[in-house]
């Protein structure tokens, strides 16, 4: 092929072009796209030839072939422009508006993350920060920080995993219990005044059965400032449990024990089940109340371990088990429901 044969032959590749791209449609433009500029298009083949003619010659047929190849590249896009962005498969003009829609599977928040959210919302109102800490704790922070020496009894509630390994400071390593290692860590961090939430995960060695699980949620506050009382706890709390239940739902504070607390309450409410009635519920055990939270002042041997000085600063502090207010937000009688994770019912919740 001579040079004038090469003009000859790009000038007809222009004409033969655009005079496809006139008659093109939707579908056309990325076989037209391919078909010319592609690696195996007419264009593509023809300035490959170039190689083939002298120096002289390529510099004035190579910017005659470029020009060309830039104006059908202008063309392309401005057809799919034109057609629209999905004009490469041609959706744009086989859509039917009228079919119905498939169903699309939406996936959703599991119950207890939704009410980790929500218990957590209301406190981030009442002006507390959240703060987190490791699963795995040494005795230090999951009990004797928390005034629950080696020997104390209560140890014994808390059916302990215990690693076979120490720390650095051979202390045993365990499975923390309770997130209350996180009030000792925030408060050997931070100044008073603080008011902190720990929502998070806790380990205990306890069969699975309707209300019990090996491991499960709960979320643990405290609040540390001068003059602290037992009125604030009650009115922090009811404040906390009309957001979620109600107003008029009515809190009865029952002594109990806690080693990190003193007094220590524990918090009930009126069965969401049998709505208080008593009876046969099994949601309450028939006795109309349902307990919610553990409280209470904090032990001034706890605020010490922290290096707080327990005369000029005082606190509270609740715990509520997570699971527990996700069965009574949703009404879930059976806690294992939260765990086996069944999308049939996870999706009615
Ligand atoms: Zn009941």
């Amino acid at each position: 092929m001579n040079s004038t044969e090469w003009k000859e032959k790009l000038s007809f590749i222009r004409n033969d072009f655009f005079n496809s791209a006139i008659k093109s449609n939707s579908g056309d433009i990325s076989a037209l796209e391919t078909e010319y500029i592609g690696r195996k298009g007419f264009l593509t083949f023809l300035l490959k030839d170039l190689k083939n003619f002298s120096l002289e010659e390529k510099k004035i047929l190579g910017p005659l072939g470029n020009t060309l190849k830039a104006e059908i590249t202008d063309k392309i896009s401005e057809l799919k422009n034109k057609f629209g962005s999905l004009s490469s498969s041609g959706l744009k003009n086989d859509f039917d508006l009228t079919l119905s829609a498939r169903p699309y599977p939406k996936g959703s928040l599991h119950p207890i993350t939704q009410t980790i959210n929500k218990m957590t919302e209301i406190f981030l109102k009442l002006g507390f920060s959240v703060a987190e800490g490791p699963f795995i704790e040494n005795e230090y922070y999951n009990f004797e920080a928390l005034n629950i020496p080696e020997d104390h009894s209560s140890r014994d509630m808390h059916d302990t995993f215990y690693a076979s390994i120490k720390d650095s400071k051979n202390r045993n390593l365990l499975l923390r219990t309770h997130t209350s290692p996180v009030q000792i860590r925030t408060m050997e961090k931070l100044k008073p005044p603080l008011r902190v939430i720990s929502p998070g995960r806790v380990f205990r060695r306890d069969a699975i059965d309707a209300s019990h699980s090996f491991v499960f949620y709960q979320i643990e506050g405290f609040y540390v400032d001068k003059n602290v009382s037992m009125a604030d706890l009650k009115w922090t709390l009811e404040t906390f449990i009309k957001e979620l239940f109600g107003e008029k739902v009515k809190l009865r504070f029952r002594p109990s024990y806690f080693p990190f607390v003193e007094p220590g309450a524990g918090v009930v409410m009126p069965c969401v089940f049998c709505s208080g009635q008593k009876g046969t519920c099994p949601g309450c055990k028939g006795t109309g109340w349902i307990e919610v939270l553990g409280a209470g002042t904090i032990h001034p041997k706890v605020l010490k371990y922290c290096g707080y000085d327990s005369d000029a600063w005082s606190g509270f502090a609740f715990g509520a088990g997570v699971e527990r207010f996700a069965m009574l937000l949703f009404g879930i009688k059976d806690m294992r429901v939260l765990y086996e994770n069944d999308l049939r019912i996870l999706k009615q919740l």
